[in-house]
């Protein structure tokens, strides 16, 4: 017979993961009732670690793999969670169909850049931790009918931000795209310019606008989707210049930070200043699609991007001679 001082006396780890448990800061007789700075922490020790992960938006405890099935989203509240570049091309293309492209392109230091470390060991370091050479993974592949060339940046390779590798990588991609009559789409999430690449940075706004300037004359569309968070010169060029412009749930897109804008304007700012609902109802983003409706999402603005426009000779079914 098992009742329940069994089940909890067979699964240890389980006895301690109580809801109730989860501090709210609103003790019984506690006064105010707000959270006091690191009256929490203490009691986060309960939480076996690498088995539940507590949302940040609703505080609800999700187990890990329903957290990795759900493509790293809350079940219960729908919260995006930050998303390795590689788990999200998974999710995205149809398998085995990605080809990748500059794989082994990695950043220089041109400028010497010694900050509070030199820019060689901030490299090394994230090249390490991410197994990424650099913030961006470009290639081509197939997504249901449709050929795409597809670049996903990936945050946590120093704040996907944009140096000279992204900048070229993308460019290629793109350039790629425009030869070969196909789609592009970029996934971005960036905290902007790499700032250990100086103006070097800064060139690949122009450069890469440059090349879907070029894609757009051909009349091929580009699908831009903003992940939290898209900030700073990647806003202000490749990933506002979608013909479709598309962003997750939540995510935080502008150009300056909120704080800086507040100090600068002396204003206060609206609810929900710089997210993607904001956005939506100013017209700047065309549709908020969640992660996990994404890949139809975009197969279907592809289907309707691309409705109509003539196939590359290749995959045209021989034509018929008159007789
Ligand atoms: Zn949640």
């Amino acid at each position: 017979m098992s009742d329940l001082s069994d089940f909890s006396k067979t699964t240890p780890q389980l006895e301690t993961v109580d809801v109730q448990s989860i501090p709210t800061g609103i003790e019984p007789g506690s006064g105010s009732g707000r959270m006091k700075f690191g009256e929490a922490a203490p009691r986060k020790k309960n939480i076996p670690k690498g088995l539940w992960t507590k949302c940040g938006k609703c505080a609800e405890l999700i187990y890990d793999k329903d957290l990795e099935e759900n493509l790293k989203t809350c079940p219960s509240c729908g919260y995006h969670f930050p998303i390795a570049a590689r788990v999200r091309l998974a999710s995205l293309v149809d398998e085995k169909s990605f080809k990748e492209m500059d794989a082994g392109m990695s950043s220089v230091d041109v400028l010497k850049f010694t900050g509070v470390a030199s820019y060689p060991s901030k490299l090394e370091r994230y090249q390490k931790s991410t197994g990424e050479n650099d913030a961006v993974i470009t290639g081509l592949c197939k997504m249901g009918p449709h050929k795409v060339a597809l670049g996903i940046m990936d945050f946590s390779f120093l704040g996907g931000s944009m140096g000279s590798v992204v900048g070229e990588k993308l460019t290629r991609l793109i350039e790629v795209g425009t030869r070969k009559k196909l789609s592009v789409i970029i996934i971005s999430t960036s905290g902007g310019a790499r700032m250990y690449e100086g103006m070097f940075s800064l060139m690949q706004m122009a450069k890469t606008c440059g090349a879907l300037a070029y894609h757009s004359e051909a009349g091929l569309p580009y699908i831009s989707v903003l992940t939290h968070p898209t900030t700073a010169g990647v806003m202000a060029s490749y990933a506002s210049v979608g013909d479709l412009i598309v962003a997750e749930p939540g995510a935080m897109i502008g150009f300056a930070g909120p704080r800086v804008i507040k100090d600068t304007t002396q204003a206060e700012l609206p609810p929900g200043f710089q997210t993607t609902e904001f956005l939506l109802d100013r017209g700047m983003i065309d549709a908020i699609v969640t992660r996990n409706q994404m890949r139809e999402s975009l197969i279907n603005y592809l289907d309707y991007l691309t409705a109509g426009m003539t196939k590359p000779k290749a995959n045209r079914p021989p034509r018929k001679k008159a007789s």
